[in-house]
């Protein structure tokens, strides 16, 4: 349970014995200045005191650790939830803008071999306020430096349309009172294609990114185990829905794996299931995990791909790498929750 769980009726209900205005002053002082509840400055001392001490509003994240790297504009967090759960939120600030990337769950059951999170499997869903206060420390952070939070993206630790109701009732409570708009907000999935079915009939204008990796079933499910469940023409399918009801550009995250996914054939693939929905193709040179051995593209390698795609006629760029030297890079979340040992290491 957490404050950023709480309606602003439920804030309400906590207050009821003092003056209406006062619960009002509670929501500002949590959603526009991001405060504790007891540094609420315009309360009184004797309701503040009593705040502190109030469950429901206690702060569900219990943040353990704290690293940056890239000379301070990565910061990495590991909190402790409720449970004992683990999870890892990442803010990077750019020279434009400040992102944060928070986990939808603690641990991933989706097993992609390549991702440090599917290495360690499952802990539990993220609720929503969980979710929500993930993106309440980024910005506070980012304020402490003079600069906003910009963008949000779900590609931390889980798969965000496995944990739908949480993941969404936590994009409403941002868009609606941290002030950040859905087209600020980026969903990535692995593929779920109920969940995309269902995203296209949200209201919300979020962003929709889906983690391709291969093009043909073969190599898609060799690397992301979910593919067998849901075939690439499904997927693509699903994607193609989604354009049609929202009229939105999808992109689709390809992590280059040197001799695996980078060959000029993979090009020629993706090319040819891009180009008809207009997708944004979005290269993630390999990021290292403990438990998988093949490398990634050599940047040279990574160019020369994005080339090939562009000269299919391909919308495409490549990721920044950020935060490798402390883990916090796609792939690499790994708050191992309690109990759950990594996977041995396996060759592709
Ligand atoms: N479960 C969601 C969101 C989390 S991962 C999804 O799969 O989309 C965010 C992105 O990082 C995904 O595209 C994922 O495939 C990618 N990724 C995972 N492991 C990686 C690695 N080792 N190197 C580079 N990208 C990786």
């Amino acid at each position: 349970m957490s404050r950023y769980d709480l309606s602003r009726d439920e804030v309400g209900a906590i207050l009821a014995d003092v003056p209406r205005f006062r619960a009002d002053q509670l929501w500002e002082g949590m959603y526009r200045h991001l405060a504790e509840p007891s540094e609420i400055g315009v309360l009184p001392r004797a309701l503040r005191d009593r705040l502190r001490s109030t469950p429901e509003l206690a702060p569900a994240l219990q943040v353990e650790r704290r690293v940056t790297a890239d000379g301070g504009l990565t910061e990495k967090w590991l909190s402790l939830l409720s449970g004992g759960a683990r999870i890892e939120t990442v803010l990077m600030h750019h020279p434009s803008h400040s992102t944060v990337c928070v986990s939808s769950q603690a641990g991933c059951a989706m097993a992609c071999s390549f991702c440090a999170t599917g290495q360690a499997g499952f802990g539990r869903h993220l609720g929503v306020g969980e979710i929500v206060e993930q993106v309440v420390l980024a910005a506070r952070s980012a304020r402490a430096t003079g600069r906003r939070l910009d963008n949000i993206v779900l590609m931390g630790m889980g798969e965000p349309l496995a944990n739908y109701a949480s993941v969404m009732g936590a994009v409403r409570r941002v868009v609606a009172d941290l002030g950040i708009g859905a087209r600020h907000v980026t969903i990535s999935t692995v593929g779920v294609v109920p969940g995309i079915r269902r995203l296209a009939s949200e209201p919300l204008q979020v962003n929709l990114a889906v983690s391709l990796h291969g093009a043909n079933d073969e190599l898609r499910s060799s690397l992301v185990p979910l593919g067998r469940r849901y075939p690439i023409a499904e997927l693509v399918a699903a994607c193609e829905r989604y354009v049609a009801a929202t009229r939105r550009r999808i992109s689709f995250e390809w992590a280059l794996i040197a001799g695996v996914n980078d060959r000029a054939s993979d090009a020629a693939e993706l090319a040819a299931i891009a180009l008809p929905l207009r997708a944004h193709v979005n290269l993630i040179p390999l990021n290292p995990t403990p438990g998988y051995l093949a490398t990634g593209t050599s940047p040279a390698g990574v160019r020369a791909f994005r080339d090939r795609l562009a000269s299919h006629g391909a919308n495409v760029t490549v990721r920044r790498t950020k935060g490798r030297d402390i883990d916090a890079a796609c792939g690499q979340l790994a708050a191992s929750p309690v109990g759950l040992a990594p996977r041995t290491a396996a060759r592709p």
